[in-house]
């Protein structure tokens, strides 16, 4: 399998520390707030690269944690702790938001098909690693105290750069964090391992340490954490691409000069989810969520498959028109698989065929857009439907766009369908009444009831949403 590696820019083939197995490790959400969409597509790319090493044979051992202190309202280490902003905006304690935001983050991810990684490590649970790790640092003098914080000595290195090289736009937190400067750096990329002293005294969650009461830095914790998990070599490290730096660049300083050995081998990150205004935010703009689209009608899995046909190293563009146009294709898709029969025996040597076509584009730097092509090459296929459903369902351990299940939902959906015309648009008009109720166009919605009645529809409330029936 060859993945691009953001650490060498190029792309590289993949060969593990341990023959066969892959050690990965995934920078989790922060749980201060719901994910957005974009957050998301970075964790579909990475579900997407866990399963299909799976494919490829490889014994996976993936590993997540989850921020629940630390990471500060700019990645330089200044503002506010996120936790601490989420709690005081919902009047909630930290470990209220903590819970209530990692479950609905693993709702979400169920909702896309992604796979919950084997280990999911919150940072409150690793205090006395992080600890250890700090003071491995120190003891190795890579690190120094400064005004009551202890923090990281980035000219103890050869090389601190390592993804210095990505361009501004796509590193606009880290550039944006040089704004306001620490006094007790010694140098300007230095970074906090642990903070017993901030702007912001009310932190709410503190703990004891050699160096006094306090909290430990964003970056420590995933390190410590894929030490914790992973041990000293990891393979593959993933993110979304803001943290490639200053986040993972601090990463690799720190568990380097801790451990006085190279430490992972790929860095695989993904590009950003954009709306047409630029960068998606959960503070600016509509906050679009999993919730969000599908109050609006959609089906969560066709968001997958919208991010599946964009290469995860492109930026891809959001738009409403762009999702509803996946859907439509989505749903085709689903009835093609639909219309398939199981008709005999499978043809191995055509089922081998196509999965190792299908594992080459996935092998080439993750190709999932050729992946998803594979199934509609492999309904073209000469050959009977049991084994056109035997490949659909074999890729679908990947793709995880659950077609068949899907398949048979939109069918019997067909199947409820109106029987003639004059009901299929007495449901659209009732449909749009339910909207303009939605929207508080209160006239359109009595203009709608009006009509219907003088049709002779009389309408009812229910609890599965408003029933027609004739007088
Ligand atoms: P956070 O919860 O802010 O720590 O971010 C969770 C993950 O989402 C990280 O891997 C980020 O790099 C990634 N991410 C943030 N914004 C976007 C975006 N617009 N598109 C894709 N991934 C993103
Ligand atoms: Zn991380």
């Amino acid at each position: 399998m060859y993945l691009y590696n953001s650490a060498s820019r190029r792309k590289e083939e993949i060969i593990p520390h341990e023959a066969g197995k892959i050690s990965m490790y995934t920078c989790g959400p922060t749980v201060y707030h719901f994910a957005h969409i974009g957050n998301l597509r970075t964790y579909i790319m990475e579900d997407v690269l866990e399963k299909s090493l799976r494919y490829a044979g490889y014994d996976v051992k993936r590993v997540m944690n989850i921020t629940d202190v630390g990471h500060l309202s700019s990645d330089a280490d200044t503002g506010e702790d996120k936790m601490l902003k989420g709690a005081k905006r919902e009047k909630k304690t930290v470990m209220e938001i903590a819970q209530f935001y990692t479950d609905a983050f693993f709702a979400d991810c169920k909702k896309l098909n992604i796979k919950k990684p084997d280990v999911v490590e919150p940072a409150t649970n690793c205090i006395a690693e992080f600890i250890q790790m700090v003071e491995g640092l120190l003891d190795g003098g890579y690190a120094y105290i400064a005004g009551g914080n202890v923090y990281f000595d980035t000219s103890k290195l050869k090389d601190y750069y390592v993804f210095n090289n990505f361009d501004a736009e796509d590193l606009a937190i880290g550039v944006r964090d040089s704004v306001s400067e620490d006094e007790n750096k010694r140098n300007k990329t230095d970074f906090v391992l642990w903070f017993t002293k901030s702007k912001f005294e009310d932190q709410e969650l503190k703990w004891d340490s050699p160096w006094g009461i306090g909290y430990p830095g964003w970056h420590i914790e995933c390190s410590a954490i894929s030490l914790k998990h992973n041990g000293e070599y990891l393979d593959i490290h993933c993110g979304g691409i803001d943290n490639a730096f200053p986040h993972h660049t601090n990463e690799i300083a720190q568990s380097e000069a801790y451990l006085g050995h190279a430490w992972c081998k790929y860095w695989f990150h993904v590009m950003h989810l954009n709306t047409s205004n630029g960068k998606m935010s959960k503070s600016k703009g509509e906050f679009l969520t999993v919730s969000l689209l599908e109050e609006k009608g959609y089906n969560p899995l066709a968001y997958r498959f919208f991010c599946l046909q964009s290469h995860y190293r492109k930026s891809q563009e959001f738009s409403y028109e762009a999702l509803s146009n996946a859907e439509a294709a989505f749903n085709k898709l689903l009835a093609r698989v639909g219309a398939l029969k199981e008709d005999g025996e499978v043809d191995e040597t055509v089922f081998a065929e196509y999965t190792k076509k299908f594992n080459e584009v996935l092998g080439n730097d993750l190709n999932t857009s050729l992946a998803v092509t594979s199934v509609y090459d492999v309904l073209k296929a000469d050959t009977n439907d049991a084994t056109k459903l035997a490949l659909i369902n074999d890729f679908d351990k990947v793709l995880s766009l659950d077609l068949a299940q899907q398949a048979k939902k939109l069918s019997e959906k067909k199947d409820e369908a109106p029987a003639n015309e004059e009901d299929a648009e007495i449901d659209a008009l009732v449909a749009q009444r339910t909207q303009a109720r939605k929207d508080k166009n209160w006239a359109e919605a009595d203009r709608i009831r009006d009509e219907l009645n003088a049709r002779g529809i009389v309408l009812t409330d229910t609890p599965e949403g408003v029933k027609w029936s004739r007088k």
